[in-house]
């Protein structure tokens, strides 16, 4: 089981605030991974659906520089 030792394996784990209530929401998510979207492409290609759940991917965006961050967590979305 050596692979767990390898430092592609690393996990930066991220979270991101609901502007709405204030709950932290977290994900963790491979470190490379997360440095090849901060370079570019879109986040569905970086993390895609099956592995990741459409919650875990507006948590990921919300970690990077965007023009209008807004963040919402789980049961927020269901009040919509
Ligand atoms: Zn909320």
């Amino acid at each position: 089981m050596t692979y767990l030792n390898m430092p592609s394996a690393s996990i930066t784990h991220l979270t991101a605030k609901c502007t709405q209530c204030g709950h932290e929401e977290g994900c963790g998510v491979p470190t490379a991974a997360f440095k090849a979207y901060k370079r570019g492409g879109s986040v569905q290609s970086h993390f895609p659906v099956g592995e990741y759940t459409a919650q875990n991917r507006e948590v990921i965006m919300d970690n990077v520089p965007r023009p209008f961050p807004h963040f919402l967590c789980g049961p927020c979305w269901d009040e919509l």
